[in-house]
């Protein structure tokens, strides 16, 4: 069997085409889209994403303010600048991009930005209210890769899914999402004993480690769907995910590649996300 791709660049297309419209739309009614992106301090990967986070939002109409901080930034300048957004009427998502420098509470920062405003879906808020299936906002990468399953057709309800990483960011709220779609869900973690036995079982795996190779062409059951969360770099320094992707395409049945597979689903759900809320707004 060859796994037959999600293409998730393909996907994002169709996505960002639909919600340039809907930028227009709201735009010409004096309600334009707009995202804030918050950075501290001079973390590579980081630049890279704001700097595609922007680009997004220039490609498709919207709004974007970028303020880029040193890491001298105190949590207290950060904070008054989290609030004076909150307060902007331009302004109707706020995303500060993580890690933050280990001086700044990242919890603290989270919790400063209005709920309305929280695009990543990271405050206590919309994670509390993820369980009960009403939060604002969803995490993208998560709720990128559900759109990725349902767009494929890919039955969730009475599935197996293992989740293999357990963060706030994708593993828990992804786990989250697939309970709320009928899936039986396992999560796994670093100290999961014998990962396989889960993984082998699994009609849906989604791995989020940044562990390259973690994934093998042994741990999965034929036929399975494959997506690809993790972002790292091999021994050549090229980008790859968790999932040995040679291999694991010759049992699988669906797969994501790294890259053009959850990456550009992210950040189309990002600009889905401040759509939704200047919505909002707008009503
Ligand atoms: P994290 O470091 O917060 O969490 C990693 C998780 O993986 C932890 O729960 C840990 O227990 C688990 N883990 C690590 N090694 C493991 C192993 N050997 N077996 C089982 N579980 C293991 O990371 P994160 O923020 O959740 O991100 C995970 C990966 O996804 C990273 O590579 C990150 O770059 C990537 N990521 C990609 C996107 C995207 O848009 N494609 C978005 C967010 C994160």
């Amino acid at each position: 069997m060859t796994a037959r791709i999600i293409d998730g660049l393909l996907l994002s297309k169709q996505l960002r085409a639909e919600a340039a419209q809907r930028v227009v739309a709201l735009t010409a009614r004096g309600y334009r889209p707009g995202l804030a992106v918050l950075l501290v301090g001079n973390n590579a990967a980081s630049q890279i994403y704001v700097r595609n986070k922007i680009k997004a939002c220039d490609d498709n109409g919207l709004y974007s303010v970028c303020n880029h901080y040193t890491d001298k930034l105190t949590e207290i300048e950060l904070l008054s600048r989290i609030k004076a957004l909150n307060h902007d009427p331009k302004i109707h998502g706020i995303l500060v991009q993580l890690p933050l420098p280990p001086h700044i509470n990242t919890h603290k920062i989270i919790e400063a930005i209005s709920p309305e405003k929280d695009v990543d879906g990271f405050h206590v808020a919309n994670a509390g209210a993820l369980m009960t299936g009403k939060p604002l906002f969803q995490p993208c990468t998560p709720s990128g890769v559900l759109k990725m399953l349902e767009w494929k057709n890919i039955p969730l309800a009475g599935s197996n899914a293992v989740v293999i990483g357990r963060s706030n960011i994708v593993g828990k709220p992804m786990a989250m999402l697939l309970i709320q779609a009928d899936a039986t869900v396992t999560v796994c973690g670093q100290k999961t004993r014998n990962l396989a036995t889960h993984t082998r079982s699994a009609d849906i795996i989604v791995t989020a480690t940044g562990k390259s190779n973690l994934i093998t062409a042994n741990m999965i059951k034929p036929g399975a769907t494959v997506i690809d969360v993790g972002i790292s770099r091999d021994n050549n320094g090229k980008l790859c995910g968790d999932v040995d992707f040679d291999s694991v395409c010759k049992v699988a049945g669906y797969i994501t590649p790294v890259p053009g597979g959850v990456g550009p689903m992210t950040i189309t759900m990002l600009l889905i996300s401040t759509i939704e809320a200047a919505n909002r707004t707008a009503r």
